[in-house]
């Protein structure tokens, strides 16, 4: 069950075994974007996760492999990016709720005020319920 860092440099994806790029021989980065391919009790997980140090990627794979093993693996909320979020669960979820032009209209604002600070953060667990709640 691999690891793939990804070279900043030229992109190649390779096995963290190296310490080098492969192709172009830059360093791995300390913190940077990595793979992680699972391949468990018929599940396949694949997750591409930037701005994360090699440690907190096994760290992940840990957590991801414990999930699978005891049924309870969901694709949702180990630490995903606030901006993979909106995009793969707020947005959709909210095509059903809003207005075209009232949604156009957020997903603007999202774009100039909100993806500039918290793209990048993660969050770590998302209550679907709570959301719910909070909009009704
Ligand atoms: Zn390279």
């Amino acid at each position: 069950m691999p690891i793939y860092a990804w070279c900043p440099n030229c992109g190649t994806e390779y096995s963290i075994k190296h310490t080098r790029c492969p192709k172009c021989g830059t360093p791995r980065p300390r913190v940077g974007r990595f793979r992680i391919f699972i391949q468990l009790e018929k599940k396949t997980v694949k997750k591409l996760i930037s701005n994360i140090s090699l440690a907190d990627v096994k760290k992940l794979e840990t957590i991801i492999k414990q999930r699978i093993i005891e049924g309870i693996y969901t694709e949702k909320p180990v630490g995903i990016e606030f901006n993979t979020f909106v995009k793969q669960y707020y947005l959709p979820s909210e095509k059903n709720n809003k207005k075209p032009e009232s949604l156009r209209r957020e997903i603007e604002l999202y774009r100039k005020y909100i993806s500039p600070f918290l793209a990048d953060k993660k969050i770590k667990r998302y209550n679907t319920k709570r959301h719910r709640k909070n909009k009704g």
